[in-house]
């Protein structure tokens, strides 16, 4: 085997980037399928990996009002990035009254899931609030037999949105979806009225019927959705390119990587790239997964290790020599994730703080 010359790269990191643009017209996909009720954005887990701040910015430009994160700080985050105390911002994780502070200096939404949250959030309101009821995930929420204390803890309290979550919205084949759709139809109509949510991305594909005045989609802006076998709407959003460290001719017999797991049947030519799983890359990928360059298909040999990947790049010299950076992810991320026995949730949140985030489109 020996080693050729490299195109040489400056960079040796690997980068997250983040199409803006691309989110902005899944955000409109969402409106479309969205005739009547206001599309939201769920921007928790720093917008599922992709950098809350920069996603929830451009979101708003795009039309957001309403934005939903998982905690307290997540929440002051997307307000800071935000700079704009209009939208409104609601934490899904529960109210505590330690936390009333930022709740009120951040303009931040409490969602009561308990008695003990409403109880708590009651001795000093902090703002309106929204309160989550459970209709079958059994997670978080009130239950079906807290309703009539629930009427009563709410009065003189502003709830400007109750909200539940579906367990099955990715199947839409599921007696569940209806099941939920029906008891939360039946526990609001027992509320004073106000503006309902019940549709994740799921849930906004389910239909009109599940959308009632706000959604709550997250996947979809992020270019998937939790249904691996359905027809998707959503544009990938996000690449991890992958700098070329060194490229190597490798003949028959040769092996490549940890545990010598692939064994060259013929010469080939291995590209070794700046990404491993420290970067967030399946170490599923590992013997099956690809990358593409240029849009064509470089498979992973061997397996991926912590910093470094490698790829067959046999054939693909001429793009090489032009510059072409190796991307994951893209429109491969489904692949990546079904590799990894996982959802592109799980793929997208698993992004290393090591890759650099670049943000391309509008701001
Ligand atoms: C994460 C989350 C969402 C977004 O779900 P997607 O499937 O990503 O669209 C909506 N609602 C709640 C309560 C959530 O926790």
């Amino acid at each position: 085997m020996s080693v050729l010359a490299t195109p040489s790269v400056e960079n040796t990191r690997s980068r997250l980037v983040v199409d803006l643009d691309a989110i902005a017209r899944n955000f409109q996909t969402l409106q479309k399928l969205t005739p009547t009720a206001e599309t939201g954005a769920v921007v928790k887990a720093n917008a599922y990996g992709l950098g809350a701040g920069p996603v929830a910015r451009r979101l708003m430009k795009e039309g957001a009002r309403t934005f939903f994160v998982a905690t307290v700080e997540e929440g002051v985050e997307v307000r800071e990035a935000l700079a704009d105390p209009t939208p409104d911002i609601w934490v899904f994780s529960g109210y505590r009254a330690k936390d009333r502070p930022l709740y009120v200096k951040h303009r931040l939404g409490a969602v009561l899931n308990q008695p003990g949250e409403t109880a708590q959030f009651r001795a000093a309101p902090a703002g309106p609030c929204a309160v989550h009821i459970d209709t079958g995930m059994s997670r978080l929420g009130y239950g079906a037999g807290d309703i009539s204390g629930l009427l009563n803890a709410l009065q003189n309290l502003d709830v400007s949105l109750v909200m539940s979550h579906l367990a099955c919205s990715e199947e839409s084949a599921s007696t569940n979806n209806l099941r939920q759709l029906e008891r939360f139809t039946a526990l609001t109509n027992a509320l004073p009225e106000t503006r309902l949510s019940l549709a994740n991305t799921g849930g906004v594909l389910l239909g009109e019927r599940y959308q009632f005045d706000v959604t709550r989609p997250g996947i979809g802006l992020y270019g998937a959705t939790a249904d691996l076998s359905a027809d998707n709407p959503f544009e990938p959003v996000v690449t991890l390119e992958a700098p070329i460290l060194q490229l190597r001719e490798i003949d028959a017999g040769d092996t490549v990587g940890y545990g010598a797991t692939y064994v060259a049947h013929s010469p080939r030519l291995v590209a070794t790239v700046g990404a491993g799983y420290a970067d967030g890359l399946p170490r599923a990928l590992s013997g099956a997964g690809c990358a593409r360059i240029a849009g064509l298909r470089a498979p992973v040999l061997g397996r991926v290790s912590m910093d470094l990947t490698t790829l067959d790049v046999t054939g693909l010299e001429h793009e090489i020599s032009q510059g072409a950076v190796p991307e994951f992810l893209g429109p491969d991320l489904y692949q990546a994730a079904a590799l990894d026995n996982t959802l592109p949730y799980e793929t997208l949140t698993g992004l290393g703080a090591r890759a650099e985030r670049i943000y391309k489109g509008t701001p």
